[in-house]
């Protein structure tokens, strides 16, 4: 075989799990190539994810500034409308910087971009191997280790397939030309709560159907209901307990089925657009595990052991396509430690430690154990909170909404769940998750010197309340 089609690594797929790996493989001195079909680096995070959604949030809060809270802080914008073509300019131009940008670190690292598709075959010689079709035919490449990083996919519901137009996924509601009448938001967890804001904020009526009793149901009871209470303020309408039935075409528009757990009680409701957001599952179509003899798991993800190694030898797999949470910064995390792995190295994922954000307004970010489930493990916990209402810097910003509450070990103290409802919370979080890295205790935050003014004086003071003796309240 041609020298250039050998790799000491291949990496299949190229978002934050994948490209981030191939950056360390590099580092560490690997030839490294990287397989993805798409024209463009990134993944779903930067291309359809966390980045054009982030992009929207914060165009959108600008505009629902101007329009709800501008007049207190006087200002006064009196031709305020919306160009959602400006917006949506915007969000691309993000996009493709930053896609740009992943380009450039594999440029700067000397990490092949093998664009196509890639397609496990079976090892040969004691390499492994993987075909790529591309626009201009298919080319075999081996390699000592594949790391699998195909990352997920929406996934669609049987009672309500997607039609691209009016019942969509989240790629196409980031797309939207123009702001619809009526969104119902099918799933009240992360993606549905932050595209439906991003959408409630440009003026269109949404409606969240979740089956769930609460919104964002693995969140800390507690935090989900102050967010909850917040959206409803901002004219999001909830209804919680409820299944949706499918959706049938009228005149222009949509009839939604529903009907209420509880009660068994059936409604309709007209919309134009439907968001299914009910989860997504791991990407695994057309990679060839079968071929390979890769093993997937009972929900279809690729099986892993503690070292991120698949039942094949030299094929690893981490990201989305694989157990946890599904998010960005998790599959970052792994990418590296699997590397590092097969460096010869100690890498290591602490999944208590992984921070998770609704980047709502308020945001909700969280680390460790809810309440909820400490009460489950039967485990002694000790709790303080602290509400933003009491907090000089908020006060000063007219951003109030939402605490700060802190779950400590009753012997130890030692910090075992963190939830924060706020402005810029997922930027507060950072603190309780180094603190939470390194065995820290409440007191530990209690004792730490925050600069004032800060919202992130609220999280010192709901450590010192963990002990009773918070000061501003
Ligand atoms: P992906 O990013 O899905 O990348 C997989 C890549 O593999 C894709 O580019 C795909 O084209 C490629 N690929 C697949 N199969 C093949 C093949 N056979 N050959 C070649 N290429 C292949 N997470 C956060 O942490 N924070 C957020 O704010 C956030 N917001 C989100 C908002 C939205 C609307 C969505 C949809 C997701 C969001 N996420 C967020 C989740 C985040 O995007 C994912 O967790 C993350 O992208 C997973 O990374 P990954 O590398 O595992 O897979």
């Amino acid at each position: 075989m041609d020298s250039k089609a050998q790799y000491d690594l291949i990496v299949i797929g190229s978002g934050p799990a994948g490209y981030v790996a191939a950056i360390r493989a590099a580092q560490l001195g690997m030839k490294t190539g990287c397989i993805e079909k798409s024209k463009t680096l990134g993944g779903t995070c930067l291309n359809i994810g966390c980045i054009p959604s982030k992009a929207l949030l914060d165009s959108s809060e600008h505009y629902s500034f101007a329009k709800s809270k501008g007049a207190k802080h006087g200002l006064v914008f009196s031709d305020l409308r919306l160009d959602l073509g400006a917006m949506m300019k915007r969000k691309t131009e993000v996009v493709k910087q930053l896609t740009g940008g992943v380009a450039g670190l594999f440029r700067k690292n000397k990490i092949d971009f093998l664009n196509g598709t890639g397609k496990l075959l079976s090892a040969q010689n004691g390499l492994n191997r993987v075909e790529v079709k591309g626009d201009t035919g298919s080319q075999v490449y081996s390699a000592k280790n594949i790391l699998i990083a195909s990352g997920s996919i929406p996934i669609e519901l049987p009672f309500l397939p997607f039609d691209g137009q009016s019942i969509v996924s989240s790629t196409e509601a980031l797309e939207f030309d123009s702001v619809p009448n009526h969104l119902v938001v099918v799933g009240g967890g992360v993606i549905g709560l932050e595209l439906g804001s991003v959408w409630a904020r440009l003026g269109a009526k949404v409606t969240v159907i979740e089956f769930q009793p609460r919104i964002a149901s693995v969140v800390d009871a507690q935090a989900g209901n102050e967010l909850q209470k917040a959206l409803i303020k901002q004219g999001l309408e909830f209804r919680l307990g409820t299944k949706c039935l499918g959706a049938k075409k009228s005149g222009g528009g949509l009839v939604v089925e529903l009907e209420e757990n509880a009660t068994g009680t059936k409604s309709l409701l007209e919309c134009d657009k439907i968001l299914v957001a009910t989860g997504r599952r791991a990407y695994t179509e057309g990679l060839g595990l079968d071929e390979a003899g890769v093993q997937k798991d009972q929900a279809g993800r690729v099986n892993i052991d503690d070292h991120f190694h698949t039942n094949v030898p030299g094929i690893y797999a981490v990201g989305d396509v694989v157990a946890g949470p599904m998010l960005a910064h998790k599959g970052e995390e792994e990418g590296i430690a699997a590397v590092e792995i097969m460096a010869g190295q100690a890498g290591h994922v602490n999944y208590l430690a992984i921070p998770n954000v609704i980047y709502t307004h308020p945001e909700l970010a969280s680390v460790g154990y809810t309440e909820e489930e400490l009460k489950a493990k039967g485990a002694a916990y000790k709790s303080g909170s602290f509400p933003f209402l009491a907090n000089g810097r908020a006060i000063a910003m007219g951003d109030t909404e939402g605490l700060v509450k802190i779950l400590s070990d009753a012997k130890s103290d030692r910090v075992l769940g963190v939830h924060i409802v706020g402005a810029r919370a997922s930027e507060m979080i950072a603190e309780l998750v180094a603190v939470m890295e390194f065995g820290g205790s409440a007191e530990d935050v209690a004792r730490t010197c925050h600069a004032h003014p800060t919202l992130s004086e609220a999280v010192k003071e709901a450590a010192l309340d963990v002990d009773k003796r918070k000061i501003n309240l």
